[in-house]
């Protein structure tokens, strides 16, 4: 689904990403992790379309999208801050995608339904956004993002701002609605629990490199080097 080869950028002269190859299956749910400024933002940014990189092939669902506008792209980004609409309903918030501009108002409509239905919350779609909880205003946002229907979901801390026990419910729903679509999923987040608990694949990113790609448990169990070892905590 996306494919990103010798991906390299610097910024004002110093190397933030260094020649990172990755692939990401159809339907799988990959997560980076890694320190703070290792680089886990730059490379969301660069597949997302909002960067471009100073060397490298960047390729979602096939295509080459390197030089690509993020609105061109078959990607979707959900962002820790989901800014929704205050003025509209929960269900408008959801029809207003901009891929969904060419449908009908009722197919817009009965399709925000559908996805309203999958986060569980048919029965806010005529509430505003002020008068949902938190975990519900993440939903709406997660479904608004589902109904462009991309290829791909990129998500940055996405529950950054969650407390911990929605955040717990969250990361259950949020797997639910990946698996029962067969969305892909990149998903960055600084919650080492959440990687390990939620992804088929983690990235473990330091400096501006990936150090190991791979499932949660051969990470964990067989660790790349010394290094890794301790990121993730399997060191003795
Ligand atoms: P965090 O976990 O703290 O969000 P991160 O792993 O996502 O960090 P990035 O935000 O990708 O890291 O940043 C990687 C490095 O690139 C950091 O040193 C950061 O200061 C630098 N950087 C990112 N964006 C820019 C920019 N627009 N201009 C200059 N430097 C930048």
């Amino acid at each position: 689904a996306v494919s990103l080869s010798g991906i390299s950028k610097s910024y004002d002269g110093r190397l933030v990403l260094s020649e990172l190859s990755l692939d990401v299956a159809p339907g799988e749910f990959l997560a980076i992790v890694g320190p703070s400024g290792s680089g886990k933002t730059t490379v969301m940014r660069i597949i997302g379309g909002f960067e471009t990189p100073d060397a490298g092939t960047v390729a979602i669902a096939g295509e080459d999208v390197t030089f690509l506008p993020a609105e061109r792209r078959k990607v979707n980004t959900v962002f820790q801050s989901y800014a929704l609409f205050p003025h509209m309903s929960v269900l408008e918030n959801v029809a207003y995608g901009p891929r969904m501009q060419g449908a009908s108002r009722a197919a817009r409509r009965a399709k925000a339904r559908e996805l309203l239905d999958l986060v569980r919350l048919s029965e806010a779609a005529e509430r505003r956004p002020h008068e949902l909880s938190g975990g519900m205003q993440q939903r709406v946002a997660l479904a608004r993002a589902l109904a462009n229907g991309p290829a791909v979901l990129l998500l940055d801390e996405p529950l950054g701002a969650l407390d911990r026990k929605l955040r717990d419910e969250m990361q259950r729903e949020l797997r639910r609605v990946q698996t029962e679509l067969g969305a892909t999923f990149i998903y960055v987040t600084h919650d080492q629990d959440e990687a390990f608990g939620m992804a088929d694949r983690l990235a473990v990113m330091r400096d501006g490199r990936f150090e190991q790609i791979g499932a949660p448990a051969a990470v964990y169990d067989e660790p790349a080097n010394a290094w890794v070892a301790l990121f993730v905590g399997s060191a003795n």
